[in-house]
């Protein structure tokens, strides 16, 4: 009798190591996947770059335009000096000077409402630079909070997990050879679950109702006996 009871006392704790360690490993994963960074924060670090890139260009382009404009109403300066020194007195000349100021003025025109547009993008690229930065910051130190709790956690699941591992060792010598192969069976057929506690009347894992004379066996027995419809190895508590 006594050899059993040992068994089933040993096979009850193993479903308890093997439930936690489950559990652990379940966790560990997760901590894993969360530890990579969410997908917002990397998209919103993504997006205030992008947005840094725009300004820059956009500010580039301004000053390049202010300083084609600048060029022109330095050279319009010349050719208008030059009309009004009287140097120039063929009237097909002086008209074609005066078409060339012109059209130097128009160019001008448009230079100056680009720069324009373009200090106005400025504008508005700082303006959503500014707002996203401050939410960047502000995501950035809840990440990295979390990060911190995140490996605080993975350290110590890690120790739960190889003190978990000792202990299955320790109670896995207290079995029989057949009663840990049936077990281990049991664990990777069942999904894991090799062990189901009689609850009441009922199969803890599969929730089938177990019949009068296989409850009495299971409870005043020392025999390992299945449940019935999912197989897995009945125990009470006691
Ligand atoms: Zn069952």
């Amino acid at each position: 009798m006594g050899k059993n009871v040992e068994a089933k006392y040993a096979l009850l704790k193993m479903h308890e190591i093997d439930s936690m360690y489950d559990r652990i490993r379940r966790r560990l994963l997760l901590l894993r996947k969360e530890s990579e960074g969410s997908t917002d924060l990397i998209a919103l670090r993504e997006k205030v770059q992008t947005i840094d890139e725009e300004l820059h260009a956009a500010r580039t382009e301004q000053q390049d335009l202010e300083l084609e404009s600048r060029t022109l109403t330095e050279r319009i300066r010349e050719s208008e000096q030059n009309l009004m020194s009287g140097e120039v007195s063929n009237p097909r000349e002086l008209e074609a000077l005066q078409s060339s100021i012109d059209s130097m003025k128009s160019l001008r025109t448009e230079l100056e409402d680009k720069s324009v547009e373009r200090l106005v993008m400025v504008d508005s690229l700082q303006g959503s630079l500014q707002e996203k930065r401050a939410t960047l910051e502000e995501q950035e130190q809840l990440w990295s909070e979390r990060k911190a709790a995140i490996e605080a956690e993975t350290d110590r699941r890690k120790k739960e997990y190889v003190y978990l591992k000792r202990a299955r060792e320790k109670v896995s010598e207290q079995l029989s050879e057949d009663n840990l192969e049936l077990y281990e069976h049991l664990r990777r057929r069942k999904n894991g679950v090799a062990v189901a506690r009689l609850e009441e009347e009922v199969c803890g894992a599969c929730h089938t109702q177990v019949a009068v004379g296989i409850l009495n066996n299971v409870r005043y027995s020392d025999e390992l006996l299945n449940c019935p419809s999912c197989g897995r190895i009945l125990l009470t508590e006691e």
